[in-house]
């Protein structure tokens, strides 16, 4: 492919702004992305608002919104203009209008005025009697051009339909799937302008594909029935088609049966806002949805951007359907995490810390640096962001909740309290507050009362945090300082027995 891809190489993403953006929408955006800043083209914005019933207010700054959040950038855009401006189909009549006359002038389109209720009927006839195609039997067809433009001309209420060859083929190279052939006389005459004047996607996408020089539209396979269309749209204007790649769309997998169907909320989360609250972070969702119908060779998994972009290929684009697997981006999520240098990682779970008000607002230098030293101990054991607040809320609390089980597990134990007396009047004589200093204090406790380190470690964790398991309790202590852990401790001696 490299080397017969033809320069510049221009993608779109043209979604409808009929709501949040979905997983499946910005897994096409990484493909377009991945493939227009792989071959060094452009990725054009398009957004095709021609349905006007279905428009949501505010999808369209969403979607904006979220490739930003994302770092997919695009080089044209409604938002951001550019020469083939606008990038909004609402403010494009004019072309559709133009090209739909020429099409009714050269037969391969026409007027139909019939009814509602009429094509209903038709449709459901047709559907019953399994007469094919189902759907519009082509009566306005029948009528001249004359009566036709006559009739239009006097104001009455049409649509405007493409004329669709009655017989033969119709077929089309997709670059991943290879030939597709869809029987003609299975396709009805379908809409190309509406009675309010707007056109459908059927004719809006091509001619914009057009106009805007698309050379390849990768979208999913959801769109792939309508490309036969598109096809002999292209081939009456005179117009080259772009070259088609329809990845396969997403699935996911039943927990319990096991089952894959269509990747819906049972899967995980459909909008791609939601990952940010759940804790997702931005380079771990791309390089997970990436990979969502993409397949880099061999078995990498974590990549880069600039790792993808480079290994980016149509070839590595599977027809076959990929599972949204949510535990592999949970795990993915936890390697990115661990990746973060100590500034990224205070400045990504910062918002989750200060929601759960555990940290201030507008946090100073002695805050800003104790919640460094708090995030860098659990950062290994992170998987999202938004675990950080249940993870770390014992260093931030005066009162660390406590957790029952293990409270009675090991501190309402016979040797807890000799063993929390010990520990503590070892920490107080410690002369310095480190790490080492504090292993040497519980070690000397453990020797004095001649029981195991652990035997020390486990009563100790429980009075200073509240909780069972957590990091190193050497360097949880170091992080908490003397005077918490001291008034912990004194305070946990009362659960111990006498
Ligand atoms: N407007 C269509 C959508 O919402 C675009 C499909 C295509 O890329 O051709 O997905």
């Amino acid at each position: 492919m490299s080397d017969h891809t033809p320069t510049p190489v221009r993608v779109r993403l043209a979604p409808s702004p009929t709501g949040l953006p979905h997983v499946g929408i910005i897994r096409n955006a990484i493909f377009n992305w991945l493939m227009a800043r792989h071959y060094g083209g452009q990725f054009v914005f398009r957004l095709e608002d021609t349905d006007q019933a279905r428009l949501v207010p505010g999808s369209a700054q969403a979607l904006y919104d979220t490739l930003r959040w994302l770092g997919l950038d695009y080089d044209e855009g409604p938002d951001i203009g550019g020469p083939h401006a606008p990038y909004v189909q609402s403010e494009r009549l004019d072309r559709y209008r133009e090209v739909v006359d020429r099409l009714i002038a050269e037969g391969h389109a026409y007027q139909c005025f019939c009814s509602q209720e009429r094509i209903q009927e038709v449709r459901e006839a047709r559907r019953q009697a399994n007469i094919h195609p189902h759907g519009y039997d082509r009566h306005c067809r029948a009528l001249s051009l004359e009566e036709r433009n006559r009739r239009a001309a006097e104001g009455e209420a049409h649509v405007v339909r493409f004329a669709t060859p009655l017989d033969g083929d119709t077929t089309f190279q997709d670059e991943v799937r290879g030939a597709i052939t869809y029987a003609n006389r299975e396709l009805d005459d379908h809409v190309l302008l509406k009675s309010d004047g707007f056109p459908t996607y059927q004719l809006a996408n091509v001619v914009d594909d057009h106009l805007m020089e698309i050379t390849h539209v990768i979208r999913s396979e959801e769109w792939l029935p309508s490309t036969p269309r598109h096809v002999l749209t292209y081939r009456v204007l005179g117009w080259e088609p772009p070259k088609f790649v329809h990845p396969a769309l997403l699935m996911g997998r039943d927990p319990q049966s096991g089952k894959i169907s269509k990747f819906s909320k049972r899967h995980g989360a459909q909008f791609v806002r939601e990952y940010e609250e759940q804790g997702y972070l931005t380079e771990a969702l791309v390089n997970f949805l990436a990979l969502l119908g993409w397949a880099p060779g061999g078995d990498r998994e974590i990549m880069t951007r600039e790792e993808m972009i480079q290994l980016f290929s149509l070839e590595g684009i599977n027809p076959s359907p990929s599972v949204f697997d949510l535990e592999k981006l949970t795990w993915m999520n936890g390697v990115y995490i661990r990746s973060l240098s100590e500034a990224e990682l205070v400045r990504r779970c910062l918002p989750f810390l200060q929601k759960a008000g555990l940290v201030s607002e507008a946090p100073g230098e002695v805050e800003q640096a104790y919640v460094t030293q708090v995030l860098k101990l659990e950062q290994e054991r992170m998987k999202t962001l938004a675990e950080a607040p249940a993870l770390t809320d014992f260093f931030f609390r005066d009162e660390p909740e406590l957790d029952e089980a293990a409270v009675t597990k090991r501190l309402r134990q016979p040797q807890a309290g000799s063993v929390l007396d010990a520990v503590t009047r070892r920490l107080e004589a410690a002369s310095t507050w480190d790490v080492e200093a504090l292993e040497q204090a519980v070690n000397a406790a453990s020797e004095e009362l001649g029981v195991k380190k652990a035997d020390v470690i486990h009563p100790t964790r429980v009075a200073a945090t509240g909780r069972g398991v957590g990091p190193g309790l050497f360097e949880t202590l170091w992080v908490l300082g003397r005077e918490r852990v001291l008034a912990r401790l004194r305070k946990a001696r009362a659960l111990a027995p006498a």
